[in-house]
Protein backbone atom coordinates (compact mmCIF):
# COMPACT_ATOMS: atom_id res chain seq x y z
CA UNK A 1 0.00 0.00 0.00
CA UNK A 2 1.21 3.86 -1.03
CA UNK A 3 0.82 6.36 0.73
CA UNK A 4 2.55 10.25 1.37
CA UNK A 5 2.63 10.22 4.95
CA UNK A 6 2.84 7.24 7.56
CA UNK A 7 1.56 7.95 11.18
CA UNK A 8 2.71 4.95 13.82
CA UNK A 9 0.27 5.88 16.91
CA UNK A 10 -3.12 7.09 17.24
CA UNK A 11 -2.66 8.51 20.69
CA UNK A 12 -4.08 12.12 21.21
CA UNK A 13 -0.41 13.20 18.73
CA UNK A 14 -0.84 10.69 16.56
CA UNK A 15 -4.12 11.60 15.85
CA UNK A 16 -3.84 15.49 16.36
CA UNK A 17 -1.29 15.66 13.92
CA UNK A 18 -3.40 13.50 11.24
CA UNK A 19 -5.97 16.13 11.54
CA UNK A 20 -3.93 18.97 11.24
CA UNK A 21 -2.61 17.32 7.67
CA UNK A 22 -6.01 16.22 6.67
CA UNK A 23 -7.90 18.10 3.49
CA UNK A 24 -4.38 19.63 1.55
CA UNK A 25 -4.28 16.70 -0.93
CA UNK A 26 -1.68 14.50 1.55
CA UNK A 27 -3.09 10.52 1.72
CA UNK A 28 -2.32 9.68 5.43
CA UNK A 29 -2.12 6.16 7.36
CA UNK A 30 -2.58 6.18 10.73
CA UNK A 31 -1.25 2.55 12.41
CA UNK A 32 -2.45 1.93 15.92
CA UNK A 33 -2.22 -1.28 17.95
CA UNK A 34 -4.81 -0.75 19.66
CA UNK A 35 -8.62 -2.25 18.72
CA UNK A 36 -10.98 0.52 17.33
CA UNK A 37 -12.85 0.08 20.26
CA UNK A 38 -9.97 1.27 22.83
CA UNK A 39 -9.37 4.45 19.91
CA UNK A 40 -12.98 5.16 19.67
CA UNK A 41 -13.73 5.26 23.27
CA UNK A 42 -10.66 5.09 25.57
CA UNK A 43 -11.18 4.14 29.03
CA UNK A 44 -10.31 6.68 31.96
CA UNK A 45 -6.92 6.37 32.60
CA UNK A 46 -6.50 8.71 35.83
CA UNK A 47 -4.77 11.52 33.83
CA UNK A 48 -6.30 15.17 33.94
CA UNK A 49 -4.19 17.18 31.92
CA UNK A 50 -3.07 20.78 32.57
CA UNK A 51 -3.71 22.45 29.26
CA UNK A 52 -2.02 25.91 28.39
CA UNK A 53 -4.12 28.81 26.95
CA UNK A 54 -2.13 27.88 24.10
CA UNK A 55 -2.73 24.49 23.54
CA UNK A 56 -6.49 25.15 24.40
CA UNK A 57 -6.37 27.28 21.12
CA UNK A 58 -4.50 24.83 18.90
CA UNK A 59 -7.35 22.46 19.79
CA UNK A 60 -10.10 25.04 18.84
CA UNK A 61 -8.52 25.33 15.40
CA UNK A 62 -8.52 21.26 15.16
CA UNK A 63 -11.85 20.96 15.87
CA UNK A 64 -11.13 18.93 19.18
CA UNK A 65 -12.61 21.70 21.58
CA UNK A 66 -16.49 21.00 20.64
CA UNK A 67 -16.15 17.47 21.59
CA UNK A 68 -15.72 17.63 25.07
CA UNK A 69 -18.73 18.66 27.02
CA UNK A 70 -18.21 22.45 28.86
CA UNK A 71 -18.42 20.35 32.62
CA UNK A 72 -15.37 18.08 31.77
CA UNK A 73 -13.44 21.11 31.20
CA UNK A 74 -12.28 22.86 34.35
CA UNK A 75 -10.48 26.18 35.27
CA UNK A 76 -6.88 26.35 36.37
CA UNK A 77 -7.58 29.79 37.59
CA UNK A 78 -3.94 29.66 39.92
CA UNK A 79 -1.06 27.79 41.13
CA UNK A 80 0.55 27.19 44.18
CA UNK A 81 3.80 25.73 45.48
CA UNK A 82 4.45 24.51 48.56
CA UNK A 83 7.51 22.57 50.34
CA UNK A 84 7.92 20.24 53.60
CA UNK A 85 5.68 20.63 56.12
CA UNK A 86 5.55 24.75 56.11
CA UNK A 87 2.58 26.75 55.72
CA UNK A 88 4.24 29.38 53.29
CA UNK A 89 3.22 29.22 49.62
CA UNK A 90 4.21 30.69 46.77
CA UNK A 91 1.11 31.35 44.79
CA UNK A 92 1.41 32.25 40.76
CA UNK A 93 -1.75 34.43 39.93
CA UNK A 94 -3.22 34.32 36.66
CA UNK A 95 -2.84 38.38 37.56
CA UNK A 96 0.73 37.45 36.10
CA UNK A 97 -0.61 36.68 32.97
CA UNK A 98 -2.95 38.32 30.18
CA UNK A 99 -5.94 35.62 31.16
CA UNK A 100 -8.40 35.23 33.35
CA UNK A 101 -6.61 31.53 34.51
CA UNK A 102 -3.65 29.80 33.54
CA UNK A 103 -5.09 27.36 31.93
CA UNK A 104 -7.70 24.14 31.54
CA UNK A 105 -7.58 21.15 32.52
CA UNK A 106 -9.39 17.59 30.97
CA UNK A 107 -9.15 14.40 31.50
CA UNK A 108 -6.67 12.45 28.85
CA UNK A 109 -9.26 10.09 28.32
CA UNK A 110 -11.79 12.88 26.60
CA UNK A 111 -8.76 14.10 24.72
CA UNK A 112 -8.00 11.22 23.01
CA UNK A 113 -11.74 10.56 22.71
CA UNK A 114 -11.89 14.17 21.07
CA UNK A 115 -8.89 13.52 18.74
CA UNK A 116 -10.25 10.41 16.84
CA UNK A 117 -14.12 12.17 16.50
CA UNK A 118 -12.49 15.38 14.96
CA UNK A 119 -9.75 12.88 12.77
CA UNK A 120 -13.66 11.46 11.93
CA UNK A 121 -15.39 14.50 10.90
CA UNK A 122 -11.96 15.54 9.00
CA UNK A 123 -11.64 12.37 6.96
CA UNK A 124 -15.83 12.47 6.07
CA UNK A 125 -15.17 15.55 4.39
CA UNK A 126 -11.82 14.81 2.60
CA UNK A 127 -11.41 10.84 2.72
CA UNK A 128 -7.31 11.45 3.00
CA UNK A 129 -7.07 9.60 6.29
CA UNK A 130 -7.11 5.70 6.48
CA UNK A 131 -6.78 4.31 10.16
CA UNK A 132 -5.44 1.03 10.47
CA UNK A 133 -6.50 -0.55 13.95
CA UNK A 134 -4.97 -3.75 15.72
CA UNK A 135 -1.88 -2.98 13.77
CA UNK A 136 1.36 -2.93 15.13
CA UNK A 137 4.53 -1.64 13.44
CA UNK A 138 7.39 -4.49 13.56
CA UNK A 139 9.79 -2.86 11.00
CA UNK A 140 10.68 0.77 9.44
CA UNK A 141 12.80 1.21 6.82
CA UNK A 142 13.83 4.31 5.02
CA UNK A 143 16.58 5.75 1.98
CA UNK A 144 16.89 8.75 0.16
CA UNK A 145 14.43 7.85 -1.74
CA UNK A 146 11.40 6.32 0.01
CA UNK A 147 10.68 5.16 3.68
CA UNK A 148 7.95 2.30 4.54
CA UNK A 149 6.90 0.13 7.25
CA UNK A 150 6.28 -3.22 8.15
CA UNK A 151 3.07 -4.27 10.17
CA UNK A 152 2.66 -7.27 12.25
CA UNK A 153 0.72 -9.37 9.55
CA UNK A 154 3.11 -8.91 6.96
CA UNK A 155 1.58 -5.83 5.39
CA UNK A 156 4.54 -3.34 3.98
CA UNK A 157 3.42 0.40 2.89
CA UNK A 158 5.75 2.57 1.53
CA UNK A 159 5.34 6.29 2.33
CA UNK A 160 7.49 10.09 1.82
CA UNK A 161 7.62 10.55 5.31
CA UNK A 162 7.05 8.00 8.57
CA UNK A 163 6.12 9.78 11.97
CA UNK A 164 6.86 7.98 15.15
CA UNK A 165 3.58 8.99 17.70
CA UNK A 166 4.05 5.74 19.44
CA UNK A 167 4.94 6.79 23.34
CA UNK A 168 8.16 7.78 25.54
CA UNK A 169 9.52 4.45 25.04
CA UNK A 170 9.11 4.55 21.08
CA UNK A 171 10.44 1.28 19.46
CA UNK A 172 9.97 2.92 15.79
CA UNK A 173 12.75 5.26 17.37
CA UNK A 174 14.93 2.97 18.16
CA UNK A 175 14.45 0.71 14.83
CA UNK A 176 15.74 3.65 13.11
CA UNK A 177 18.85 3.52 15.56
CA UNK A 178 18.02 6.80 17.39
CA UNK A 179 19.55 7.08 20.72
CA UNK A 180 18.28 8.41 24.13
CA UNK A 181 18.76 10.08 26.96
CA UNK A 182 16.68 8.44 29.30
CA UNK A 183 15.98 9.02 33.17
CA UNK A 184 14.10 6.44 35.50
CA UNK A 185 13.15 8.80 38.57
CA UNK A 186 12.68 5.27 40.59
CA UNK A 187 9.49 6.48 41.52
CA UNK A 188 5.56 5.92 40.34
CA UNK A 189 3.03 8.59 40.06
CA UNK A 190 -0.53 7.38 41.06
CA UNK A 191 -3.07 9.38 40.07
CA UNK A 192 -6.80 8.90 40.94
CA UNK A 193 -10.31 11.73 41.37
CA UNK A 194 -11.33 12.45 44.91
CA UNK A 195 -13.67 14.85 46.35
CA UNK A 196 -13.04 16.57 49.75
CA UNK A 197 -14.46 19.04 52.20
CA UNK A 198 -12.36 22.33 51.51
CA UNK A 199 -12.86 23.81 48.34
CA UNK A 200 -9.80 24.02 45.86
CA UNK A 201 -10.72 27.51 44.45
CA UNK A 202 -9.54 26.60 41.11
CA UNK A 203 -6.34 26.25 42.39
CA UNK A 204 -3.80 23.69 41.58
CA UNK A 205 -1.11 22.44 44.12
CA UNK A 206 2.97 21.39 43.75
CA UNK A 207 3.60 20.58 47.15
CA UNK A 208 7.57 19.09 47.41
CA UNK A 209 6.72 17.09 50.59
CA UNK A 210 9.18 14.98 52.48
CA UNK A 211 9.30 11.85 50.91
CA UNK A 212 7.04 11.92 48.42
CA UNK A 213 5.71 14.86 46.01
CA UNK A 214 1.69 15.60 45.91
CA UNK A 215 -0.56 17.49 43.47
CA UNK A 216 -4.08 18.71 43.61
CA UNK A 217 -5.67 19.58 40.15
CA UNK A 218 -8.74 21.56 40.52
CA UNK A 219 -11.39 19.87 39.02
CA UNK A 220 -15.26 21.01 38.67
CA UNK A 221 -17.95 19.36 41.38
CA UNK A 222 -18.49 15.81 41.26
CA UNK A 223 -21.79 15.84 39.28
CA UNK A 224 -23.14 12.94 41.69
CA UNK A 225 -22.77 14.71 44.84
CA UNK A 226 -21.96 18.13 44.11
CA UNK A 227 -18.68 17.72 46.56
CA UNK A 228 -15.89 19.76 45.50
CA UNK A 229 -13.70 17.58 43.38
CA UNK A 230 -9.79 17.33 42.69
CA UNK A 231 -7.34 14.98 40.56
CA UNK A 232 -4.76 13.74 43.33
CA UNK A 233 -1.47 13.20 42.09
CA UNK A 234 1.07 11.34 44.62
CA UNK A 235 4.38 10.67 43.41
CA UNK A 236 6.50 8.51 46.09
CA UNK A 237 9.38 5.14 45.91
CA UNK A 238 7.70 2.59 43.36
CA UNK A 239 7.65 0.13 45.95
CA UNK A 240 5.36 2.32 48.20
CA UNK A 241 3.29 3.15 45.43
CA UNK A 242 2.93 -0.82 44.81
CA UNK A 243 1.67 -0.98 48.80
CA UNK A 244 -0.69 2.30 48.20
CA UNK A 245 -2.48 0.34 45.45
CA UNK A 246 -3.34 -2.67 47.56
CA UNK A 247 -5.49 -0.26 49.96
CA UNK A 248 -8.92 -0.60 50.17
CA UNK A 249 -10.64 2.60 48.91
CA UNK A 250 -11.68 3.62 52.74
CA UNK A 251 -8.41 3.34 53.81
CA UNK A 252 -6.64 4.73 50.80
CA UNK A 253 -9.42 7.77 51.35
CA UNK A 254 -7.88 8.40 55.12
CA UNK A 255 -4.27 8.00 54.24
CA UNK A 256 -4.07 10.28 51.24
CA UNK A 257 -6.15 12.92 54.10
CA UNK A 258 -3.24 12.38 56.01
CA UNK A 259 -1.02 13.18 53.26
CA UNK A 260 -2.25 16.08 52.61
CA UNK A 261 -2.15 17.31 56.68
CA UNK A 262 -5.84 17.64 56.99
CA UNK A 263 -5.88 20.75 54.86
CA UNK A 264 -8.73 19.40 52.53
CA UNK A 265 -10.82 17.82 55.16
CA UNK A 266 -12.45 14.68 54.55
CA UNK A 267 -10.77 13.22 50.99
CA UNK A 268 -12.86 10.15 49.20
CA UNK A 269 -11.81 8.21 45.95
CA UNK A 270 -14.32 8.25 43.41
CA UNK A 271 -12.35 6.77 40.77
CA UNK A 272 -10.34 4.19 40.10
CA UNK A 273 -6.27 4.77 41.01
CA UNK A 274 -3.62 4.32 38.22
CA UNK A 275 -0.02 4.19 38.63
CA UNK A 276 2.88 5.69 36.24
CA UNK A 277 6.68 4.77 36.10
CA UNK A 278 8.22 7.88 35.97
CA UNK A 279 10.81 7.88 32.83
CA UNK A 280 12.04 10.94 31.59
CA UNK A 281 12.92 10.45 27.49
CA UNK A 282 15.19 13.00 25.62
CA UNK A 283 15.97 11.82 22.22
CA UNK A 284 19.83 12.65 20.71
CA UNK A 285 17.89 13.06 17.06
CA UNK A 286 14.35 14.26 16.74
CA UNK A 287 14.49 13.37 12.91
CA UNK A 288 16.05 10.65 10.38
CA UNK A 289 16.07 10.19 6.99
CA UNK A 290 12.52 10.26 5.84
CA UNK A 291 11.62 9.92 9.59
CA UNK A 292 10.57 12.17 12.12
CA UNK A 293 9.05 12.14 15.92
CA UNK A 294 6.03 13.59 18.00
CA UNK A 295 4.61 13.72 21.27
CA UNK A 296 6.21 11.62 23.74
CA UNK A 297 8.28 9.96 21.36
CA UNK A 298 9.97 13.43 20.73
CA UNK A 299 9.93 14.60 24.08
CA UNK A 300 8.97 12.44 26.98
CA UNK A 301 8.68 14.96 30.03
CA UNK A 302 8.51 14.03 33.94
CA UNK A 303 4.63 15.26 34.54
CA UNK A 304 5.72 17.60 37.12
CA UNK A 305 5.69 20.76 34.92
CA UNK A 306 2.79 19.32 32.95
CA UNK A 307 4.01 19.94 29.35
CA UNK A 308 3.86 16.39 28.04
CA UNK A 309 0.95 16.73 25.42
CA UNK A 310 1.33 20.35 25.55
CA UNK A 311 5.04 20.00 24.01
CA UNK A 312 3.11 17.18 21.71
CA UNK A 313 0.69 20.01 20.37
CA UNK A 314 3.64 22.37 19.66
CA UNK A 315 5.79 19.72 17.95
CA UNK A 316 2.36 18.78 15.86
CA UNK A 317 2.32 22.63 14.92
CA UNK A 318 5.72 23.19 13.66
CA UNK A 319 5.59 19.25 12.08
CA UNK A 320 2.75 19.71 9.94
CA UNK A 321 3.52 24.07 9.15
CA UNK A 322 6.92 22.54 7.27
CA UNK A 323 5.08 19.59 5.59
CA UNK A 324 2.16 21.85 4.14
CA UNK A 325 4.21 24.61 2.74
CA UNK A 326 6.80 21.77 1.15
CA UNK A 327 3.47 20.26 0.14
CA UNK A 328 2.30 23.58 -1.46
CA UNK A 329 5.07 24.57 -3.52
CA UNK A 330 4.96 20.95 -4.86
CA UNK A 331 8.27 20.17 -3.12
CA UNK A 332 8.95 16.70 -1.13
CA UNK A 333 7.72 16.24 2.45
CA UNK A 334 10.30 13.93 3.29
CA UNK A 335 13.22 16.48 2.34
CA UNK A 336 16.00 16.95 4.88
CA UNK A 337 15.73 20.17 5.23
CA UNK A 338 12.23 20.78 6.16
CA UNK A 339 12.80 17.96 8.71
CA UNK A 340 16.01 19.78 10.44
CA UNK A 341 14.34 22.98 10.64
CA UNK A 342 11.16 21.09 12.73
CA UNK A 343 14.12 19.39 14.71
CA UNK A 344 15.67 22.90 15.52
CA UNK A 345 12.93 24.59 16.70
CA UNK A 346 11.01 21.77 18.76
CA UNK A 347 14.26 21.12 20.59
CA UNK A 348 14.43 24.91 21.29
CA UNK A 349 11.14 25.06 22.58
CA UNK A 350 11.49 21.93 24.62
CA UNK A 351 15.14 21.35 25.92
CA UNK A 352 15.13 24.45 28.08
CA UNK A 353 12.09 23.26 30.26
CA UNK A 354 12.87 19.64 30.30
CA UNK A 355 16.45 20.31 31.41
CA UNK A 356 15.18 22.74 33.72
CA UNK A 357 12.30 20.18 34.78
CA UNK A 358 15.32 17.50 36.10
CA UNK A 359 17.12 20.40 38.28
CA UNK A 360 13.53 21.06 39.83
CA UNK A 361 13.28 17.02 40.39
CA UNK A 362 16.62 17.11 41.61
CA UNK A 363 16.55 19.68 44.00
CA UNK A 364 13.14 18.68 45.43
CA UNK A 365 13.58 15.61 46.21
CA UNK A 366 16.73 15.83 48.27
CA UNK A 367 16.31 15.80 52.09
CA UNK A 368 19.50 16.19 53.71
CA UNK A 369 19.73 18.90 56.34
CA UNK A 370 21.22 21.37 53.79
CA UNK A 371 18.99 20.18 51.01
CA UNK A 372 15.77 21.12 53.40
CA UNK A 373 17.10 24.77 54.05
CA UNK A 374 18.25 25.10 50.37
CA UNK A 375 14.25 24.17 49.25
CA UNK A 376 13.44 26.46 51.70
CA UNK A 377 15.62 29.21 50.94
CA UNK A 378 14.80 28.92 46.83
CA UNK A 379 11.28 28.95 47.55
CA UNK A 380 11.09 32.12 49.99
CA UNK A 381 13.73 34.25 47.46
CA UNK A 382 11.61 32.60 44.54
CA UNK A 383 8.07 34.24 45.83
CA UNK A 384 9.75 37.49 46.15
CA UNK A 385 11.11 37.68 42.99
CA UNK A 386 7.94 38.76 40.29
CA UNK A 387 10.41 38.15 37.24
CA UNK A 388 10.48 34.67 37.90
CA UNK A 389 6.42 34.07 39.09
CA UNK A 390 5.83 35.82 35.87
CA UNK A 391 8.17 33.42 33.66
CA UNK A 392 6.63 30.79 35.69
CA UNK A 393 2.89 32.02 34.37
CA UNK A 394 4.14 32.39 31.13
CA UNK A 395 5.24 28.77 30.73
CA UNK A 396 1.74 27.70 32.38
CA UNK A 397 -0.08 29.81 29.56
CA UNK A 398 2.26 28.87 26.93
CA UNK A 399 2.12 32.70 25.71
C1 LIG B 1 0.48 10.95 35.29
C2 LIG B 1 0.64 11.81 34.08
C3 LIG B 1 0.19 13.11 34.11
C4 LIG B 1 0.34 13.93 32.98
N1 LIG B 1 -0.07 15.23 33.05
C5 LIG B 1 0.10 16.04 31.98
C6 LIG B 1 -0.32 17.41 32.03
O1 LIG B 1 -0.84 17.88 33.05
N2 LIG B 1 -0.12 18.19 30.93
C7 LIG B 1 0.44 17.70 29.79
O2 LIG B 1 0.58 18.45 28.80
N3 LIG B 1 0.85 16.40 29.71
C8 LIG B 1 0.69 15.57 30.78
N4 LIG B 1 1.08 14.26 30.69
C9 LIG B 1 1.67 13.77 29.43
C10 LIG B 1 0.61 13.32 28.41
O3 LIG B 1 -0.26 12.38 28.97
C11 LIG B 1 1.35 12.74 27.20
O4 LIG B 1 2.28 13.69 26.73
C12 LIG B 1 0.43 12.35 26.05
O5 LIG B 1 -0.61 11.52 26.47
C13 LIG B 1 1.27 11.65 24.97
O6 LIG B 1 0.50 11.40 23.83
P1 LIG B 1 1.17 10.63 22.60
O7 LIG B 1 0.10 10.56 21.56
O8 LIG B 1 2.47 11.23 22.24
O9 LIG B 1 1.51 9.18 23.14
P2 LIG B 1 0.57 8.02 23.70
O10 LIG B 1 -0.67 8.57 24.30
O11 LIG B 1 1.45 7.18 24.55
O12 LIG B 1 0.11 7.22 22.40
C14 LIG B 1 0.99 6.39 21.67
C15 LIG B 1 0.15 5.41 20.86
O13 LIG B 1 1.02 4.64 20.01
C16 LIG B 1 0.57 3.30 20.01
N5 LIG B 1 1.74 2.46 19.63
C17 LIG B 1 2.90 2.28 20.33
N6 LIG B 1 3.75 1.49 19.64
C18 LIG B 1 3.13 1.16 18.47
C19 LIG B 1 3.50 0.38 17.34
N7 LIG B 1 4.70 -0.21 17.25
N8 LIG B 1 2.61 0.24 16.32
C20 LIG B 1 1.38 0.83 16.38
N9 LIG B 1 0.99 1.59 17.43
C21 LIG B 1 1.85 1.76 18.46
C22 LIG B 1 0.07 3.08 21.44
O14 LIG B 1 -0.81 1.98 21.52
C23 LIG B 1 -0.59 4.42 21.73
O15 LIG B 1 -1.97 4.43 21.40
C24 LIG B 1 0.96 13.42 31.81
C25 LIG B 1 1.41 12.10 31.77
C26 LIG B 1 1.26 11.30 32.90
C27 LIG B 1 1.75 9.87 32.85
Amino acid sequence: MDTDIVIVGAGPSGLCLARSLSGQGIKIAVIEQQSIDAISNPAFDGREIALTQHSASVMKELGLWQFIEPQAISQLRDAKILDGRSQFEMLIPHQLSQYQELGWLISNHLIRKSAYDAVQEANKLNHDITLIPGRKVVKVNASQKIAGVVLDDQTEMSAKLVVAADNRFSTTRRMMGIATDMHDFGRNMLVCCMTHDVPHEHIAWEWFDYGQTLALLPMNPDPETGRHRSSVVITVASDEAEELMKLSSAEFSRDVKERFGNRLGEMDLVSTIHSYPLVSVYPKRLVSTRFATVGDAAVGMHPVTAHGFNFGLLGVQKLSKEILSAHRIGKDIGDPALLLRYERTHRLKTKPLFLMTRLITEIYTKESPPAKLLRKVLLHLSAKLTPFKRSIATSLTGH
